[in-house]
C-alpha cells in the first residue's frame, strides 16, 4: 500500500521546467513549449509537457523565460592557449608565423599552467553552456610533468565532461618542422605517454566524464611513421582519433612539397580515414575530398571564429554535412579565436553559413544542431550526449531569453537564441549537478585560480 509519506519521495534528483521551449535535439528533434526535463542518478529520467505528469524531484527549477538545450559539447580547443590571450606580437600573422611566435612562450608549460588554464578555461566554457569539453595538449616541454594528468584533475574539480586529447610533435626546425627542439618527443616516448593516459583516465562505462583520445598535432609537426603508429595504437585500445587538417592553403603546399600529397590524400596514407577520426578545422578540402571525408564518415571540428582570426577561411560546413561527415564546433584554442564561447561560434557558424550559400541556409537549429548532436557524433557519443532523451547524460544549458536584447523576440525562441544576445548561459548542469548556477561557477576557487593564472601567465609571456 502506498501511504503519503511514499507519494512524497522524489523520483527525481533534478526537475527543469516550463520552459519557454525545450529544445531536445532528439532522433525526432522535438521542441516543446513548457516542456520539461527531468534528471535522476546524472541521466535524463524524463522529457515532457505541460500536459504529461511530472515526478517530485527533489530539486526544481523554474525555466519560465527561458530556452533550455542540451549542454553543447566542445570538438575543439587547446586550453593552455589561454596563458597566451590576445597576445600582441602574434596578432597580425597567419597559421605558420603564430605558430612560430607562439612556440618558445609554450615551451615554458608545466603542470601548474596546465591545471590553472584547463580550470580557467573549462569554467569560461560552462558559462556559455559548454557541458562536453575537448581539449588538444600537443607542447610536452621535456620535464615539465603530466600534463594531461593536471588537466584531468581540474576538469575533474569543476565536474565538467572532458575528452584530454593526447597531442604530440616530433618534428623540430631542424626536422623541417616549425616547433622549436625542446618541445617535441620521440615516436616511441609518445606512444608509451599515450598509453600511460589511457590506461590510467580513459572512462569506458557509458555517461563516462573523463575520456582520453589520441592527437598527433598536424601532418606538418609529426612524422609519417607516428601518424600511422598512432592510428594503429587507438585502434588497439579502442580510443578517438583526432589531429588539425586542411586548415591553411600553407598547408596544402607543404603536404605538397613534403610528401607529394594533399593533406586528405596524406590522411588516407597513414591509415586515419576511418570513423574514429574527427578532425579540426578541414577548410581547404575539394569537392571530390569532402565526399571522400564523408563517406569515410570522418568528423569535422568547425571553429569559425579561429578561422576568421587567423585568416585561414570559410570551411565547407553545409558541403561535408551533406557528404556525411558529422561536423561538431569548436572555439580553437584561445590564443587564436581568443575568445572561449560556444554560442559565439554557434552564432558565427550560423553568419558564415550564410555568407556561404544566402539567407535561407544555415539557421540557429543548424548551429544548435552541430553544437550538440554533432559533437556527439565527432566524439563517438551519439545518443549520450549532445541531446535530451531519457537515457542521455543529464547535461543541460538553461538560456534566459530575457532583457533589452531579447525584447520582441516572440516567435521563435531558437532563432531569437542566436540571432539576439550576446547571452550567457544562467544554469550548466552536467550530468544533473550544477557547474554553473544563476551565471556564476558553483565551484568555490575561481578567484584564486584567476590570480594563479595570473601570474602563471606573466611568467610564460615574460621575454625570452
Ligand atoms: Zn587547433
Amino acid at each position: 500500500m502506498e501511504t503519503t509519506a511514499d507519494l512524497l519521495v522524489p523520483s527525481a534528483d533534478l526537475l527543469v521546467h516550463d520552459a519557454d521551449l525545450l529544445a531536445t535535439v532528439d532522433d525526432g528533434r522535438r521542441e516543446i513549449a513548457g516542456g520539461w526535463v527531468a534528471v535522476t542518478g546524472g541521466v535524463v529520467s524524463g522529457v515532457g509537457g505541460p500536459g504529461d505528469p511530472r515526478p517530485v524531484a527533489a530539486r526544481t527549477v523554474d525555466a519560465r523565460g527561458c530556452l533550455v538545450t542540451p549542454g553543447l559539447v566542445n570538438t575543439h580547443h587547446h586550453l593552455y592557449q589561454n596563458l597566451t590571450r590576445s597576445f600582441a606580437p602574434a596578432l597580425t600573422g597567419g597559421l605558420f608565423e603564430w605558430l612560430v611566435t607562439l612556440y618558445p612562450l609554450w615551451a615554458r608549460l608545466d603542470e601548474e599552467a596546465a591545471y590553472v588554464s584547463a580550470y580557467v578555461g573549462l569554467t569560461e566554457l560552462a558559462l556559455a553552456g559548454c557541458t562536453t569539453s575537448t581539449d588538444h595538449l600537443y607542447v610536452h616541454p621535456r620535464g615539465a610533468g603530466d600534463l594531461i594528468g593536471a588537466e584531468v584533475r581540474a576538469a575533474q574539480d569543476l565536474g565538467v565532461r572532458s575528452h584530454f586529447t593526447r597531442g604530440s610533435m616530433s618534428l623540430s626546425v631542424k626536422d623541417g618542422g616549425l616547433p622549436p627542439d625542446s618541445v617535441v618527443q620521440d615516436d616511441d616516448e609518445v606512444l608509451a605517454e599515450s598509453q600511460r593516459l589511457v590506461d590510467a583516465h580513459h572512462d569506458r562505462s557509458p555517461h563516462a566524464l573523463t575520456r582520453i583520445a589520441l592527437a598527433p598535432c598536424s601532418p606538418f609537426s609529426v612524422s609519417t611513421e607516428l601518424m600511422t603508429r598512432t592510428a594503429e595504437l587507438a585502434e588497439r585500445l579502442d580510443v578517438r582519433l583526432h589531429t588539425h587538417l586542411a586548415e591553411t592553403q600553407d598547408e596544402d603546399a607543404f603536404c605538397l612539397e613534403r610528401f607529394g600529397r594533399r593533406p586528405v590524400d596524406y590522411l588516407a596514407d597513414v591509415g586515419w580515414m576511418s570513423d574514429r577520426v574527427w578532425l579540426a578545422h578541414v577548410v581547404w578540402p575539394s569537392a571530390e575530398e569532402v565526399t571522400r571525408l564523408g563517406a569515410a564518415r570522418v568528423g569535422a571540428a568547425h571553429c569559425p571564429s579561429s578561422n576568421m582570426v587567423l585568416g585561414s577561411g570559410l570551411s565547407p560546413v553545409a558541403e561535408l554535412r551533406a557528404a556525411g561527415a558529422p561536423v561538431g564546433l569548436g572555439v580553437d584554442g584561445s590564443a587564436s579565436a581568443d575568445a572561449a564561447s560556444l554560442w559565439l561560434e554557434a552564432r558565427t557558424a550560423m553568419l558564415q553559413g550564410k555568407l556561404r550559400h544566402g539567407a535561407g541556409s544555415f539557421g540557429a537549429r543548424d548551429a544548435l544542431e552541430i553544437a550538440t548532436r554533432g559533437g556527439a557524433a565527432c566524439l563517438g557519443r551519439t545518443g549520450e550526449i549532445g541531446e535530451l532523451s531519457v537515457g542521455a547524460c543529464g547535461d543541460l544549458a538553461v538560456w534566459p531569453l530575457t532583457g533589452p536584447a531579447f525584447a520582441g523576440a516572440l516567435s521563435d525562441p531558437v532563432e531569437a537564441w542566436l540571432r539576439c544576445g550576446p547571452v550567457a548561459a544562467r544554469h550548466t548542469v552536467v550530468g544533473g549537478r550544477f557547474v554553473v548556477e544563476d551565471g556564476v561557477p558553483v565551484h568555490p576557487g575561481l578567484d584564486e585560480q584567476l590570480a594563479v593564472h595570473r601570474r602563471v601567465s606573466e611568467r610564460i609571456q615574460a621575454p625570452l
